[in-house]
């Protein structure tokens, strides 16, 4: 299971503390970014293990990155020795690359086998989108998916955010309704929240943005899980819905603390061998990524840190309470629990109750 980290964006959402440098200031940078990724994977090739496999490239925005780079990151890795015959190779795109590229790039990332594709949509609304900062608009949006359906992509997803102080209720059932009738398979869902760092941050710190009341963003969230069941979505994780097999095998495989390797400025790691557990992560920072793999690098990039196994608990139950295939008895403290008894071992939150997951999930570790 590995992810790719590209550390490139086009621009900054507003709301965003992902780590990226602006595409154009780094366009001189793709190349040494490249030829980093590739020597770390031939350093770190023995790490990883295809008992999920899968490739996640994300980001950043991986899409403004030209195709050679998705035939390339898989020829390298087979070169590498990796089994890249992957059952998901997912690839997170914006839509005015799509837009911008059009169908043969997206039939040249298909070539190169990719075969589910994230989009971030966020909203179809032009004033919501532009409070953001996105580089796009709703109707590129649409747009992008038309291209993505007529390239060949046939198990697309798309990010949503609710939970915004002026988006209205109307508003958000109308994005809603129009993702709906775009026909994706998958759609992850987030609230908003403030993240140190992030540009929101600082229009919270100044008075220019309230948070919304959590009663809006219940109801902007209930809305949702009612219109998208009523859609056949299932409801598989706090964020995730899918159609009928197109839940995420990438994520799932998290959420059950299957290992993985990521890969990239940034890219965290886990390791799992039944006992022991860890957790490294590259340093997020471009230049000394690069530096690093280039073989001039004296400073160590890579932290690490040993899990003891009551760690190990805490994070199976966080981990596991937001799915809904839940979390093994076992590992939950007795005593009656705010879950339901899925009657094969597993206890999970009821989906009525996914909204205040958190609390339930602190009462609990
Ligand atoms: S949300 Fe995506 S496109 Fe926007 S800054 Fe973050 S990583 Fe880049």
């Amino acid at each position: 299971m590995i992810y790719v980290h590209v550390p490139f964006c086009r621009s900054f959402c507003t709301y965003c503390d992902f780590y990226s440098e602006v595409a154009s200031a780094g366009a001189g940078r793709f190349d040494s970014y490249v030829k980093a990724l590739d020597a770390e994977i031939f350093a770190r090739a023995g790490e990883i293990t295809s008992d999920c496999n899968t490739l996640y490239v994300g980001g950043g925005t991986p899409s403004v990155l030209p195709p050679s780079f998705f035939s390339g990151l898989v020829a390298t890795l087979k070169k590498a020795g990796v089994n890249t015959t992957f059952d998901e190779f997912t690839v997170e795109v914006n839509p005015e690359d799509i837009v911008e590229k059009g169908q043969g790039y997206v039939e040249a990332l298909l070539e190169a086998g990719v075969n589910r594709i994230s989009m971030g949509i966020q909203s179809l609304d032009d004033s919501i989108l532009k409070w953001m900062n996105r580089p796009h608009t709703s109707r590129e949006a649409v747009e992008a998916c038309y291209i993505l359906r007529r390239a060949g992509v046939k198990n697309l997803s798309v990010d949503l955010i609710f939970g915004i102080s002026h988006l209205g209720m109307d508003v958000w059932k109308d994005t809603i309704e129009r993702v709906l009738e775009l026909g994706v398979e998958h759609i992850s869902c987030y609230q908003l929240s403030i993240e140190p760092g992030s540009m929101l941050c600082t229009l919270v710190g100044k008075g220019r943005y309230k948070e919304a009341d959590e009663e809006l963003c219940r109801e902007q969230y209930e809305l949702l899980c009612s219109m998208l069941s009523a859609e056949g979505f299932r409801h598989y994780e706090i964020s995730n819905f899918a159609k009928e097999g197109y839940c995420s095998r990438h994520n799932s495989a998290y959420w059950k603390y299957v290992p993985y390797t990521g890969l990239g400025p940034g890219a965290h790691s886990f390791s799992f061998d039944g006992k022991t557990a860890s957790r490294s992560w590259n340093k997020a920072d471009l230049k000394a990524y690069i530096a690093a793999f280039s073989g001039e690098g004296k400073e160590n990039i890579v932290s690490r840190e040993v899990l003891t196994s009551e760690q190990m608990r805490m994070e199976r139950i966080m981990l596991g309470l937001r799915t809904a295939e839940g979390v093994q008895r076992y590992l939950l403290p007795e005593g009656d629990l705010p879950l339901v008894d899925l009657g094969n071992g597993y206890w999970r939150i009821p989906e009525s109750d996914f909204f205040i997951s958190d609390s339930i999930i602190s009462s609990l570790i």
